[in-house]
């Protein structure tokens, strides 16, 4: 049975209470590794290494870090081929979504970094006259926490470390206790990288431990979190009072709003993605599915008849596209959300229902069938709460104001898509549409340098960019006289 073990200080160690939790390959539903069940001694280790290295670390020049991180994406693409593998054995997504998406682009973040940095400028502000100069010099905030989901495991793992380390602070990280692989294997690339022991740490183990360690530990200066909104409210309740840094990126409830005059095909065939892609897993999915009167039973029928012929399959088969669910519990959750809208009248499209086996591994997985629903009403529990599967609701609007309103019906606020060919609805729509990222006639299309992240309970701060170093970074007003 293969073992992890936490990064600190440069050493790869056994988790200091000697407990170990059970990982398992969403697919089979077996065992297949354990991972350190760490606890607040093994993340203060974490921390005072983190400390000790800073001094040097802090003060290096820009062009090292950045060195470090271009040859730690160098190791991801000399490794792609294991840490692809991994991805879907550890997450049960399709081992074609982790090539395509995945593994490039936990690369490509740790690239994207060591370039930013070294172009990332502060500003200076001369007044009339310049008898003063004053400029904005941006510090290395210290050590600071990175903890991150299972729904993109090494992908989301890299957004954080990669700016947070390129500028300039040593980092304790927690990637999630149900995706730990990726990171770990990361993990052991670090020091062939160039990272000198304790800049980057990695902490495994329960949220309620080990994460809630790092966010309450007095030596950490700023937590970055992605994950659950209800999680982040606890840490946002947690830190409250202590004065660190706080990015937020959370749940979504993410409309799609089709109008009559979109590009049907086009439409159809990307809200197919967008709902189904990684299973329903991605925070950016979209999971009310808003359609215009005149257009919505052929909308319907059409969106019913491709997921049709989505068939859930063996994560590591090369053909599969649609893959098992994280875990038993997420399964559950699922199936329980479909359950309750049956019991609140929704009629049932396609799916509903677990999915069988593909193969003979796969007989104790988590497979599910995409399932889209329709006769809900805006309040209902499952037009409102996040279900974060292979599960969407479809509703009709009748009029431009009443398809906007329909997509503000929510508490979250982090992604919507927007259907049409008319170029200025397009943007009047955009305009206001209650949600950090909007979508217009496509989807998950990222530029690195754009502002990332959501609005109401779709969390708080932005990631991506100078954002990123922004956040990442303490500024200090210097002003100095001239004469
Ligand atoms: P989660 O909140 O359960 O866990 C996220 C991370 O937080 C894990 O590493 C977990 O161990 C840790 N954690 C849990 N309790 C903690 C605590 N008390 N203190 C510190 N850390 C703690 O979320 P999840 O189930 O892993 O991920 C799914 C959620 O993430 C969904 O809601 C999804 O929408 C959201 N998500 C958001 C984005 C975004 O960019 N906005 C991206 C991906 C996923």
């Amino acid at each position: 049975m293969m073992e992890l073990q936490n990064l600190i200080g440069g050493e790869m160690t056994n988790p200091k209470s000697g407990a170990w939790l059970e990982n398992v390959e969403p697919a089979t539903g077996q065992v297949f590794s354990r991972i350190p069940r760490s606890n607040a001694a093994d993340v203060d280790a974490a921390v005072q290494a983190a400390h000790a290295a800073f001094p040097g670390w802090s003060s290096s020049p820009l062009e090292e870090r950045a060195a470090c991180l271009r040859r730690w994406g160098a190791l991801i693409a000399r490794h792609s081929e294991a840490l692809i593998a991994a991805e879907s054995q550890d997450n049960g997504k399709p081992v074609s979504l982790a090539r395509a998406v995945d593994i490039p682009r936990a690369q490509k973040n740790l690239e994207f970094f060591a370039g930013a940095v070294e172009h990332f400028a502060s500003e200076a502000h001369i007044p009339g006259g310049a008898e003063f100069i004053h400029y904005t010099h941006r510090k290395p905030i210290g050590v600071v926490g990175c903890i991150s989901p299972w729904n993109l495991p090494l992908y989301l793992f890299t957004w954080k470390i990669a700016p947070a380390l390129a500028a300039g602070n040593c980092v304790v990280a927690k990637p999630s206790e149900v995706t730990p692989l990726t990171a770990w294997m990361l993990s052991q690339w670090a020091a062939e990288a160039g990272f000198p022991a304790g800049v980057f740490n990695v902490v495994h183990g329960l949220g309620h431990e080990a994460g809630q360690a790092l966010v309450e530990h007095q030596g950490v200066k700023a937590v970055s979190f992605t994950g659950g909104t209800q999680t982040g409210a606890h840490i946002a309740r947690t830190t409250a009072g202590m004065f660190k840094k706080l990015s937020l990126e959370l749940g979504g409830k993410n409309p799609a709003i089709v109008f009559a005059d979109c590009n049907f095909d086009k439409a159809v065939a990307t809200t197919i993605r967008s709902s189904f892609a990684n299973q329903g897993q991605i925070c950016l999915c979209s999971s009310r599915i808003l359609i215009e009167d005149s257009i919505y039973e052929t909308f319907r029928d059409a969106l019913v008849a491709k997921a049709k012929r989505i068939v859930p399959g063996d994560p590591s088969d090369a053909s599969t596209k649609m893959g098992a669910l994280v875990s038993a519990p997420h399964r559950d959750k699922v199936l329980k959300y479909i359950g309750i809208a049956k019991e609140q009248g929704a009629r049932i499209l396609c799916g509903g229902v677990a999915a069988p086996a593909p193969n003979d591994r796969c007989t104790s997985g988590y497979f599910v069938q995409p399932t889209i629903l329709e006769g809900l009403g805006p309040d209902s529990s499952i037009n409102q709460e996040e279900i974060f599967g292979p599960v969407i609701t479809l509703q009709r609007f009748s009029s431009e104001a009443d398809g906007i309103a329909l997509a503000n019906d929510s508490a979250y606020g982090l992604a919507a898509t927007i259907w049409t060919t008319d170029a200025a609805k397009a943007h009047r729509v955009a305009s206001q549409v209650e949600s950090g990222i909007a979508w217009i006639n496509c989807w998950l299309v990222r530029d690195l340098r754009t502002p990332f992240g959501g609005v109401k309970s779709s969390g708080v701060g932005r990631e991506g960019g100078v954002e990123a170093l922004r956040f990442f970074t303490e500024p200090q007003s210097v002003c100095i006289p001239t004469r």
